[in-house]
């Protein structure tokens, strides 16, 4: 049996082009993976199976649909054999949450999938491979942080100093990607700027973003945080806007939707502070739960063989 690790992601900044015509966004996406992750374990098996325990369990389609059964069975196409494995997911990241928790789990089964089987795939086949389940595939294998271009899945890892500390809160309920990306293209018709690739300038990273990344100084960091999403987030689910209050008050140095939502991220100056913002966004009733975490994190990695 082989487990894996696999980290979350927040957006550090996500920025949103205009909507192209094969209906996708160009992002200039600098994704950051945290500690906070799942683990999949893949045992032999007949064909593939999946089961999944944690908080969210309930949430997760144990069907074809789940992106750790689509990774194994692309992974066995890819080399022509059987796809025979027993997938378990255990889950800790947030369901439809904005941090990437299906991608994750995808990633993880095409690594836990490639050592059970004896594979040895390369990892630039495996980053393929990865892109073909899903635009936040590919990152969750790579982990550390890095610039996505395209539809984020065009990767080039970046340097980072030492470590950040956020606080993640988790709302109750997920919202949908595909309908966030909806909203804002809908709320920059409604203020007029248009929202097609005509309209909209193509998004491009952050030089301060960066520096501050590599000089590893989260009040730098704090201060170059992005979301193009975090409007139609808020849009959809106005009671986010309480959530991200009560951080900034109890001393996070920035508060800023995760991704697509409706999870919330905040940044901490230290390990202390982020402990100090997670106690008041618990006692807050903004929020479902808080996790205190760190980052950057590898990617999917082998964390056990049986
Ligand atoms: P992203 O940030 O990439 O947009 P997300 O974190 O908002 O994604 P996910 O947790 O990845 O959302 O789940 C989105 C949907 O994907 C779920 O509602 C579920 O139907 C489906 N899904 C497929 N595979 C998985 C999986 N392994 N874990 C969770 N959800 C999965």
């Amino acid at each position: 049996m082989i487990t894996v690790r696999v980290p979350a992601k927040v957006n550090v900044q996500l920025g949103v082009g205009g909507l192209r015509a094969d209906g996708f966004h160009d992002l200039a996406n600098v994704f950051f993976a945290v500690a906070l992750g799942d683990e999949v374990t893949a045992a032999p098996g007949q064909g593939v199976t999946l089961t999944c325990s944690g908080p969210d369990a309930a949430l997760v389609p144990l069907d074809d649909s789940n992106l750790a059964a689509r990774a194994a069975r692309l992974l066995a196409a890819h080399h022509g054999i059987e796809p025979n494995v027993a997938l378990h997911i255990a889950k800790a990241i947030p369901v439809a949450g904005g941090m990437a928790g299906g991608s994750a789990d995808g990633a993880a089964a095409l690594v836990a999938c490639d050592a059970l089987w004896d594979l040895t795939t390369p990892l630039p086949v495996l980053l393929e491979l990865a892109a073909e389940l899903g635009s936040d595939v590919p990152f969750a294998l790579l982990g550390g942080v890095a610039l996505g271009r395209g539809r984020g899945e065009l990767l080039t890892p970046l340097p980072v100093a030492g470590t950040f500390h956020w606080v993640f809160a988790v709302a109750d309920g997920g919202l949908s990607t595909p309908a966030v990306f909806r909203e804002c293209d809908r709320l920059r018709e409604a203020a007029g700027t248009g929202s097609g690739e005509a309209e909209v300038p193509t998004p491009d990273a952050d030089p301060a973003l960066l520096a501050a990344l590599a000089a590893g100084d989260p009040v730098a960091l704090a201060g170059a945080l992005t979301n193009d999403l975090q409007a139609a987030a808020l849009s959809l689910r106005p009671a986010l806007a309480d959530c991200l209050a009560a951080g900034t008050a109890a001393g996070a140095l920035a508060a800023l939707v995760s991704g697509s939502g409706p999870t919330c991220a905040f940044l901490a100056k230290d390990a202390l502070g982020a402990q100090a913002v997670a106690e008041a966004l618990a006692a807050s009733g903004t929020c479902r739960t808080a996790h205190v975490t760190h980052g950057p994190v590898p990617g999917a990695q082998v964390i056990g063989r049986a």
